[in-house]
């Protein structure tokens, strides 16, 4: 893909919206020409996202927004994910591995490190009451120049 295309979507905080997004996102990306294991990795990075702000940022209020925006930009696909959520307390707790503050729904405290290890940029900016947005990039190079 040349130039640059984008989207944008807003969904209800509800646990159906989540497969939904992933879908979503993967339709939007194909037209980048990515890999199965490029997909793949941005299938489950927004699944992580999406699944944070319904069941942390929104505790499961399924009353929120969640707001997904899609960035193509040469052969760069950048990923914004916001909620109007509770916001995260210590940024830097909450990234580490292993770190939830839900052990009692059986969350494994992996998702941010999962985020940063499938993209090749991750950025989190939260506050507490007003909400958290996500902003991270992948770089897609195309299956077809590997062939010249
Ligand atoms: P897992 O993702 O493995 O199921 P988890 O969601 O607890 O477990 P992470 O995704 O790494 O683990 O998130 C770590 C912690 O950061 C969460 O337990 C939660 O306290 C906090 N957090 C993450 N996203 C949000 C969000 N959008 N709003 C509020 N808190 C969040
Ligand atoms: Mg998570």
């Amino acid at each position: 893909m040349s130039g640059q295309n984008h989207m944008k979507l807003s969904f209800a905080s509800r646990s159906e919206n989540e497969a939904f997004a992933r879908i979503s996102v993967a339709a939007f990306v194909t037209q980048m020409d990515p890999t199965m294991d490029q997909l793949d990795e941005i299938k489950t990075v927004v699944s992580e996202a999406v699944t944070n702000a319904i069941i942390h940022g929104y505790n499961g209020n399924t009353e929120g927004t969640v707001t997904l925006e899609v960035e193509l930009d040469g052969d760069t696909v950048l990923i914004s994910i916001s909620d109007q959520g509770k916001g995260i307390e210590d940024l830097e707790l909450a990234r580490q591995p292993l770190f939830t503050s839900r052990p009692e729904l059986e969350r494994s405290g992996m998702g941010f490190t999962i985020m940063e290890n499938f993209m090749d940029e991750f950025e989190v900016v939260s506050s507490q009451n007003s909400g958290t947005l996500l902003r991270m990039k992948k770089r897609i190079e195309s299956k077809k120049v590997l062939f010249n």
